[in-house]
C-alpha cells in the first residue's frame, strides 16, 4: 500500500490518557467521516509497527483532521502516539473502511466506549453539516450513548454537552459511567443495558421501533453484547447494526 508522509500539526490531552493528534496530511487527501487510516511509525528499538486510528473528525476546508488515542500499557503503537513531537512526520495510508453514514434516513442511535466515540464524532459532525437548506430539527433524530468508567475518562464532553443544548439539531448525548462518583447524576453501568430505553424514545412515529440505525463502535466484547441485545432481544434486522472494532 502507497503511504503519504503526514505531519503533526498540533497535540493535546483529552483526558488523563487519551491525546488527541490533529494531522496535516498534504495535498489531495480525501475521506468520508467514519474511516480510519493506518499509521506506520518507528520506535526507539528501530522496529516498525502500523496501527489504524478512526478519523475523529468530518472533513474540513483545511484538510486536517483530528485522532484521539488512547494510552495502552505497554502498547508500542499508542506509547509511541503518545510521545511524538509536534512537527513530527509519520507515514500514513489512504482512508479505509466502511463504517461511514451515507445517508439519515431513519434515527440513528450511536454507542461508544472509550475512544470508540471518535469515528461517531466524525459522523455527527458530518451530519451536522449536511444539506445545510434543510433545518436539522426536521432530520430524523440521533443518540449518542457513550460508555467511559468515571467521569475523568469523558472525551470531547463539553463539545457534545453544547451541540445537544443547541436547540436548533436534534441531537441527545447520554454519557454512561461504570464507576462514577457519587455526585454524578446521569446514566450508570455499560452502554448494552441503556440500548433498548434510548431506542424506545425516539417515540412511536415510526413504522417499526427497529427502524433505527445503530453504529456501534469499540472494544468487541462490547460490540457483541450490545450487537446480542439488538438482535436477540429487540429484534433488530443486520441491516440496521452497523460496527466498528478496535480489537
Ligand atoms: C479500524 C480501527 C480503528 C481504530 N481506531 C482507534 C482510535 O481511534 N483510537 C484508539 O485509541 N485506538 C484505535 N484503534 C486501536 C489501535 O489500532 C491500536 O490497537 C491501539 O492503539 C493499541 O495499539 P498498541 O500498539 O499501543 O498496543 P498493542 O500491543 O497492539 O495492544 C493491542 C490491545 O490493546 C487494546 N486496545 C486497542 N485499542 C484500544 C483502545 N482504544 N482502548 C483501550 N484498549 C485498546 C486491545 O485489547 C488490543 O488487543 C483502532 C483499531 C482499528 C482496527
Amino acid at each position: 500500500m502507497s503511504l503519504r508522509t503526514v505531519t503533526i500539526a498540533a497535540a493535546r490531552m483529552l483526558t488523563h490518557n487519551v491525546r488527541e493528534l490533529t494531522i496535516d496530511p498534504g495535498p489531495a487527501f480525501s475521506f468520508v467521516a467514519g474511516q480510519w487510516v493506518s499509521l506506520r511509525m518507528a520506535l526507539a528499538n528501530g522496529e516498525f509497527v502500523s496501527r489504524a486510528y478512526s478519523i475523529a473528525s468530518a472533513p474540513r476546508r483545511d484538510g486536517r483532521f483530528e485522532l484521539a488515542i488512547t494510552r495502552v500499557e505497554g502498547g508500542p503503537g499508542s506509547t509511541r502516539l503518545h510521545e511524538i513531537a509536534v512537527g513530527d512526520s509519520l507515514e500514513m495510508s489512504h482512508a479505509q473502511g466502511f463504517f461511514t453514514l451515507e445517508t439519515i434516513a431513519r434515527p440513528i442511535l450511536f454507542v461508544a466506549t472509550g475512544t470508540g466515540l471518535t469515528p461517531l464524532r466524525a459522523m455527527l459532525q458530518a451530519a451536522l453539516v449536511a444539506s445545510p437548506d434543510e433545518p436539522a430539527t426536521e432530520r430524523p433524530p440521533i443518540t449518542l450513548v457513550h460508555g467511559v468508567r468515571s467521569e475523568g475518562d469523558l472525551l470531547y464532553r463539553d463539545e457534545l454537552d453544547a451541540i445537544a443544548a443547541r436547540g436548533d439539531t436534534r441531537f441527545r448525548f447520554e454519557p454512561t459511567l461504570s464507576r462514577p462518583s457519587d455526585a454524578w447524576r446521569g446514566r450508570r453501568g455499560y452502554v448494552q443495558s441503556h440500548v433498548a430505553e434510548l431506542i424506545e424514545a425516539f417515540g412511536d412515529a415510526r413504522a417499526s421501533a427497529t427502524d433505527v440505525d445503530v453504529y456501534i463502535c469499540g472494544l468487541n466484547r462490547m460490540v457483541k453484547e450490545v450487537r446480542a441485545v439488538l438482535k436477540n432481544t429487540l429484534g433488530f434486522t443486520r441491516e440496521r447494526i452497523h460496527t466498528e472494532r478496535y480489537d
